[in-house]
């Protein structure tokens, strides 16, 4: 038997509970992961609590990302003890996922554990800071360089704000931060921005074309957000797009990109190929500070991820969550 969170969705309603599982539940897959640790990302608080169109086949156990120790595997490149981890492919949406004491999972869809890493810290990072790894590579792609001017990184006291602005730092980028909480901004500044503005400035409609301040962006916000920030971005800048913690919608002109000659990057790290994946992991085991992973993340039980789902879609859950499944 094995403790999961478990989404049902029935005549008695949506609902995620804590439930005992018996291993020969798990769906298909070459590998069986004894999960140590899983995370809690902003797609798995939709998940849990129904509030976005996560979930496509019930019951499900949530969870996005996972990191463990292969305990079966028929995949030739994992072997019995192997500590890996998994972020995306559809896990925690159409394949059982990490919120969850074991996984069983298709291999190809496993990265090894970096050596810099211990679990923990691969789960304070976890999708969120994989996928601000994914943006910074594409501001790098791109030609950005800290010669360049201003990145901006929005939502910066989220996940991928927070794991991008260290980053950006280190990498000797000069970040501002747009951050909708007034009391984070000695963390921020921890982090490295250089100066945190009002997200109130960015949320509502604004003109077209704007002053042109920034070389790049990262924008988890989407929405007028987005907009206005493709409208402040300087001549030939770069804004990645990644998330939609602001709306779906993206209200905008086309102004800056046939004017400016901005650029506009789709980010995705669910199907992202693994060749990508693998570059990510090792430029976050060399570009992120470890000693920052402390202040980036908090660490909860399993029984404690039904009631900050809630919190966390409020924007009331400060940086990474870590769960160990296992307390
Ligand atoms: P978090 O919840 O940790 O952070 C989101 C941050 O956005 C909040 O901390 C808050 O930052 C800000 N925010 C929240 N609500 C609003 C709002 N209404 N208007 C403006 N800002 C808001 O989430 P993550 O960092 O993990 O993810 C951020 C986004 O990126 C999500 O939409 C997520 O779905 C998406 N995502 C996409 C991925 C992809 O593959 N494309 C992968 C991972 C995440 P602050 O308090 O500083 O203002």
């Amino acid at each position: 038997m094995f403790k999961c969170i478990l989404i049902k969705k029935d005549e008695a309603g949506y609902r995620a509970a804590l439930t005992d599982l018996d291993e020969a539940q798990l769906p298909e897959g070459d590998v069986t992961v004894r999960v140590s640790h899983s995370t809690l990302n902003y797609k798995d608080a939709l998940a849990i609590t129904g509030k976005g169109p996560v979930v496509r086949t019930f019951p499900m156990a949530p969870g996005i990302d996972l990191a463990g120790t292969v305990e079966h595997s028929t995949h030739p490149d994992y072997k019995v003890g192997d500590a890996v981890i998994l972020n995306g492919w559809g896990v925690g949406e159409t394949h059982w996922g990490g919120l969850a004491q074991k996984a069983r999972v298709n291999g190809n869809w496993l990265v090894p554990l970096p050596a810099q890493f211990t679990p923990q810290q691969a789960m304070a990072i976890g999708t969120a800071g994989y996928t601000a790894m994914l943006c910074v590579l594409a501001l790098e792609r791109h030609g950005v360089t800290p010669a360049h001017g201003e990145i901006l990184v929005t939502g910066a006291a989220g996940g991928v704000g927070s794991v991008a602005t260290a980053v950006l730092t280190r990498l000797g980028y000069r970040v501002v931060a747009v951050s909708g909480r007034p009391a984070e901004t000695d963390y921020l500044k921890r982090l490295g921005a250089v100066e945190v503005l009002d997200r109130a400035t960015f949320a509502t409609p604004g003109k077209p074309l704007g002053k042109e301040r920034w070389a790049g962006a990262v924008d988890v916000v989407g929405s007028h957000t987005l907009a206005n920030v493709c409208a402040t971005t300087k001549y030939r800048g770069v804004v990645t797009a990644c998330g939609l913690a602001g709306g779906m919608d993206f209200p905008a002109t086309v102004a800056p990109f046939i004017l400016r000659g901005v650029t506009l990057v789709g980010i995705d790290s669910v199907m992202c190929p693994r060749p990508e994946r693998l570059e990510a992991w090792r430029r976050l085991a060399s570009d992120l500070d470890v000693a920052k992973l402390a202040t980036i993340s908090q660490e909860v039980g399993l029984t404690d991820v039904l009631h900050l789902a809630s919190k966390l879609l409020n924007g009331e859950v400060r940086c990474r969550v870590i769960v160990d499944v296992n307390r």
